[in-house]
């Protein structure tokens, strides 16, 4: 790859990419690159040759070292790699209305989730805006050439439930939302940010213009069994997450989900059942179980159908609003962070 790839430079900035042509030209980019992606530059037919071939190779800012799919090509997983070296993983799942895709705000995390094969290798790198909307462009992209059957053409959903804490890397995550938002035209709706308890990203996601859905990683339910999981508990605890989330919801009116990884003999009793249970009440939020999808760095294992079968029954009867999310791709590795911890062990 040469040069540098046009989604590392400011959308409004693209002009400077040729600085001696007509402003309409980094205007018909810009309807390329955000509103209507292709995967080459070559297909940007409407930008004189040499221009193509000024964008040239270096249109995406990492190259796809792997891409996977599964469950009958509903599901395809992609680890992109950039120049410097970065592995950077996006999932996209194809649904009968919805085509999501779950991107990646950082490189590895710092957060040091013990249940997560990304927070076992510690963190790397923040990504920058570009490179975290050009997934979702790349995916946009690839559904032009090859659609999902039974599933919309375009991406409707983006979750930012990748590699890393979106939250930790706030600033670039916020334009990376500007982007998506106000230059794609993806609507705020479309959009879930999710955090395993930064509580001033969360105030301040909260004082931001775009209602985008906040999903808060819980995982114990109470603070022993919690920074157990979760060391970022011990920094912000359980209830300081919960009244943050309430912020949030009481600022925009979105209804909140809490994600909760099922993990064998760990959280998934039913106390820990009951007591999320009267958190997600006083939040209103919905509760997500899923069973985790073990790693080979970790003794975790998930837990059995009858246990998650147990604590989902006692989670409802006790209130909450709350569903068993369909784990996707298990033969991809399609949990976070998995293809790049088997990229680096094999
Ligand atoms: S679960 Fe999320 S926040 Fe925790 S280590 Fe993994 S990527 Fe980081």
């Amino acid at each position: 790859m040469s040069g540098t790839s046009p989604y590392l430079i400011p959308p409004e900035d693209l002009g400077t990419l040729f600085p001696d042509e007509p402003s309409f030209r980094a205007d018909q980019l810009r309807e390329w690159l955000y509103r209507s992606p292709v995967l080459t530059a070559d297909e940007m037919t409407n930008l004189p040759s040499s221009l193509r071939e000024t964008i040239g190779d270096a249109l995406w800012p990492f190259e796809v070292e792997v891409d996977q799919s599964a469950d009958n090509g509903r599901t395809r997983k992609w680890l992109f790699r950039s120049p410097d070296g970065a592995a950077i993983e996006a999932v996209l799942m194809g649904y009968r209305k919805r085509t999501t895709i779950c991107i990646s705000s950082q490189v590895g995390c710092a957060m040091g989730c013990t249940f997560c094969a990304t927070g076992q290798f510690g963190f790397d790198r923040h990504l920058e805006a570009g490179e975290i909307v050009a997934q979702v462009a790349y995916a946009n992209a690839f559904l032009r050439r090859f659609p999902i059957a039974g599933s919309p053409d375009h991406v409707t959903n983006v979750v930012y439930m990748g590699m890393g804490e979106p939250l930790a890397n706030y600033d670039r995550v916020r334009e990376s939302l500007r982007r998506l938002i106000d230059v794609s035209g993806l609507s705020a709706r479309s959009v879930t940010v999710s955090t395993v308890g930064v509580v001033p990203g969360i105030q301040r996601l909260a004082d931001e213009p775009w209602p985008v859905y906040l999903a808060v990683s819980l995982h114990g339910a109470d603070d022993e069994t919690r920074s157990r999981l979760v060391p970022l508990n011990d920094r912000y605890p359980l209830e300081t997450v919960i009244e943050a989330a309430k912020g949030y919801f009481d600022s925009k009116g979105r209804r909140l989900s809490i994600e909760w990884t099922l993990i064998a003999g760990a959280n998934d009793s039913d106390d820990q059942a009951r007591k999320l249970a009267v958190i997600a009440r006083r939040l209103r939020a919905h509760v997500n179980v899923i069973a985790l999808n073990p790693t080979p760095l970790s003794a975790d294992r998930p837990s059995d159908g009858d246990r998650i079968h147990s604590f989902l029954e006692t989670l409802i009867s006790n209130g909450a609003n709350a569903t068993l999310r369909e784990t996707r791709g298990q033969e991809i590795d399609a949990a976070c962070g998995q293809l790049r911890l088997r990229s680096a062990t094999e």
